[in-house]
């Protein structure tokens, strides 16, 4: 007897072929069959004697009476197994043979399904998808643009969409009030893990609506992907202004899941003949739960974590709470228990916690201790996949202030509307100047963002002064929106989703890579096609380049 697995998207089922009762030409084919060959059979389903209760086919095997095939196929270079032996870059390669398997697969899978739920919630909304160009004209996200040259129009480029944002607001002055497309961007960034330099994002907008409005609609689409998905009911999403959110957890997406809120320990901790504190602009600490009994080993690795070059903090200061009440620090030469005791309820800790405290300049202090807070829920498994924290931070600061440029940028992009009652400020005190945009933050991931648009060519033109352009510049790149103003533009407001993200958190996993098709490793590079290349001299003379070596 032979048996073999034939495998499709669908699974697996067992082909038997017996000596007896398989005709003798098509028993001896079966014996030239090789792994991952295509091949075709004709069979009789019948019971199985041992049955695998595994699988969703274990009762039953298929008698094969005939045997064609289709393709055979050269040994792969992994298994095609759930618990494979190819590495990851091996798997990139050769993309296709993963594909095959089921995790791969069902990710994909996964992806459609999210993609169907968000397209029938939507159209549902009145929402109607549209779809914008990929050749167009550079749209700020904060990136850098993709360029590709216009053969036909020597030294000119169309630059690929960071996003659809100019396209979609132009739709809004054409009236269509409520669009979404799940849509590819692409922004040319310095590489971080687990960034693509082409992205999926859902991208909506709206009319005739305010920051509210935005907020209660997406707010039930998430609801409805965490309750169609996964099956969890959140209710309302709290709210968060961004310089809370920066106070109290050092980081504008904040993860909710769990406490360690940050406590500023300037007032009990300065003046006490710890000169390395008392010369420091921000002393802020963590409560860790339930890690009062750290060892001495335990704690140094933490203090080494906190010293790598990716974190770049000096060092730190703990202080263990014991359960039985007492305090006791790496300071103790300059702070008595009651001062320990103060730190302890700035912090918010209890008995049993270890409060972990870091000093120095306000802002790169805040992103520190962010990052041990992030790391410390980490190891104590407070970041559980199947609990899902929605948050929206709202209030953010229209523009950042550039140091290396030394000009102001706009946070989130230059069309985001300052608030109305702080108009007054652009003038005066520009940097203080609060916009009405908002990010929905889910789980410490920032999964969509948006504002509400300035629909005023003046107060555009303006907006685009105070970010450095010339009257000229502004005219030259965006004219062609200003000019949209001029003819009735409704107010309008809009949200986008990383879509790559959310359905690599619903899927319970935080590795976007995962969950497309054929993503470019960390490098940006794709190494199943050996993308980026070369082209050829050809190629580069039609279109006007010259490549310098
Ligand atoms: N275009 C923005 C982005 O890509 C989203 C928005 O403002 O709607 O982040």
């Amino acid at each position: 007897m032979i048996w073999i697995d034939i495998r499709d998207r669908y699974g697996i089922t067992q082909l038997i072929f017996d000596e007896e009762r398989t005709p003798q030409n098509v028993f001896e084919k079966a014996k030239t069959l090789g792994r991952e060959f295509v091949i075709q059979v004709t069979g009789t389903v019948i019971e199985r004697e041992s049955k695998n209760k595994n699988i969703p086919t274990g009762d039953i095997e298929i008698l094969v009476t005939d045997l064609h095939v289709l393709n055979t196929a050269t040994l792969p270079p992994f298994t095609i197994e759930d618990n494979t032996d190819g590495g990851e870059d091996i798997r990139m390669k050769y993309r296709y043979l993963d594909i095959r398997r089921n995790p791969v697969k069902d990710k994909l899978i996964f992806r459609h399904q999210v993609a169907m739920q968000v397209r029938n919630y939507l159209s549902q909304q009145g929402f109607i998808e549209v779809e914008t160009p990929y050749l167009i004209k550079s749209t700020p996200e904060g990136a850098r643009d993709f360029v590709v040259p216009s053969r036909m129009n020597e030294g000119q480029f169309y630059a690929l969409p960071q996003s659809p944002q100019t396209f979609k607001q132009l739709l809004m002055v054409g009236g269509m009030d409520r669009y979404f497309q799940i849509v590819k961007c692409f922004r040319d960034e310095d590489l971080r893990a687990d960034r693509q330099p082409e992205f999926t994002q859902i991208d909506c907008e709206m009319t005739f609506v305010e920051q509210e409005d935005i907020l209660g609609i997406f707010e039930k689409l998430t609801t409805h992907l965490l309750k169609e998905i996964k099956g969890v009911s959140v209710d309302t999403f709290p709210r968060m202004t961004y310089a809370d959110a920066m106070r109290k957890y050092g980081n504008d997406k904040p993860d909710i899941r769990f406490g360690m809120e940050f406590g500023e320990l300037n007032d009990v901790a300065k003046g006490k003949g710890f000169n390395v504190f008392d010369a420091q602009e921000l002393i802020v600490g963590i409560a860790v739960p339930g890690a009062s009994e750290y060892t001495r080993k335990q704690i140094d690795a933490i203090i080494d974590w906190v010293k790598r070059p990716q974190i770049g903090a000096n060092g730190l200061v703990w202080v263990k709470y014991h359960t039985d009440g007492t305090l006791k620090s790496s300071v103790d030469k300059f702070y008595s228990e009651e001062d320990l005791a103060q730190w302890a309820s700035a912090t918010g800790a209890s008995p049993g916690d270890l409060i972990l405290v870091m000093a120095g300049g306000a802002d790169k202090t805040r992103t520190q201790l962010s990052a041990l807070r992030m790391e410390m829920a980490e190891r104590l498994g407070l970041r559980k996949a199947d609990e899902f924290a929605p948050l929206w931070v709202v209030d953010f600061p229209l523009l950042e202030w550039d140091e290396d440029t030394a000009r102001y940028h706009a946070m989130h992009h230059p069309f985001t509307s300052p608030k109305p009652e702080d108009i007054a400020l652009l003038d005066t005190d520009p940097g203080n100047v609060r916009a009405n945009a908002y990010d929905l933050v889910l789980n410490g991931n920032e999964i969509g963002g948006g504002s509400v648009r300035i629909h005023d060519s003046a107060l555009q033109a303006r907006m685009f002064e105070l970010l450095g352009f010339t009257k000229e510049q502004a005219e030259a790149q965006f004219g062609f929106l200003m000019n949209a103003f001029q003819y009735g533009a409704p107010p309008h407001a809009g949200i986008a989703f990383g879509f790559d993200r959310l359905v690599a958190i619903l899927g319970g996993q935080e590795i976007i890579r995962d969950f497309i098709a054929f993503p470019k490793n960390n490098a940006g590079r794709d190494v199943m096609i050996n993308a980026p290349a070369t082209i050829d001299q050809e190629q580069l003379d039609e279109l006007h380049l010259v490549v310098k070596s």
